[in-house]
């Protein structure tokens, strides 16, 4: 299979789970970085280096670190390697700690502090398929984006700026504000039945389920 028919894949496949598919393939490209780090190169001093240099993973990804079963043991290795490191530089006086290299996805980009590895193959991988995607909507993935009810705002807004093709971003905009505006029209029912005038009518599970769709469009859903 060649690379490009391979993201591809990745992207269709994505696309079949509900919510923002290139949120879904960074979580999974973090997780796979994550996993392949911990059988493969715990003790790597190359890949020792690059953490030294972020001290260690973001918090998302350091939480993830210790989601993989019977694997403390590299996670315990590399978060004692992390806290050597910051003491060394706390003896020399110039610590950074995690929470201020990676405040937020944007001002991380601002700051141009070393950003979490995990993340970085993560975005490296979101931005790949947000190319596919692009070159790839019209006529062919249009349909699939929809169902899975489009893109979050960063990756939306991602996409915009990449877009070279006037055509493929006015369909892209149209695509989501005919979403959104679907949102918005199901937390305007959400908001009137929450009134004891109509409380008896209920609230449907597409109207209760909206006030989290919303959430993950405009915050993602691969947590930073
Ligand atoms: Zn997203
Ligand atoms: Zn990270």
């Amino acid at each position: 299979m060649s690379e490009k028919h391979a993201s591809y894949q990745k992207l269709q496949d994505a696309l079949q789970q509900p919510g923002c598919p290139i949120c879904h393939i960074g979580q999974v490209a973090g997780y796979k970085y994550l996993d392949t780090l911990l059988y493969e190169s715990v003790n790597d001093p190359g890949i020792r280096r690059k953490l030294e240099d972020s001290l260690g993973f973001c918090y998302y990804h350091s939480r993830e670190l210790l989601t993989f079963p019977g694997n403390r043991l590299g996670a315990g290795i590399i978060e004692q390697h992390m806290l050597k490191t910051a003491l060394n530089q706390l003896r020399h006086g110039n610590v950074s700690s995690r929470r201020t290299l990676f405040s937020k996805r944007d001002e991380r980009r601002k700051t141009e502090k070393s950003p979490c590895p995990a993340c970085m193959r993560a975005e490296a991988s979101e931005t790949r398929s947000i190319k596919d995607l692009l070159q790839y909507l019209i006529d062919d993935l249009d349909e699939p984006l929809r169902r899975a009810g489009g893109l979050c705002l960063t990756h939306l807004q991602q996409a915009l700026l990449i877009s070279n093709n006037k055509h493929v971003s006015t369909a892209l905009i149209g695509l989501h504000e005919s979403l959104w505006q679907e949102q918005i029209a199901l937390l305007d029912e959400f908001i009137r039945k929450h009134d004891y005038r109509f409380r008896h009518e209920g609230i449907s599970e597409a109207e209760g389920a909206a006030l989290e769709r919303s959430i993950d469009i405009l915050t993602g859903e691969r947590p930073l």
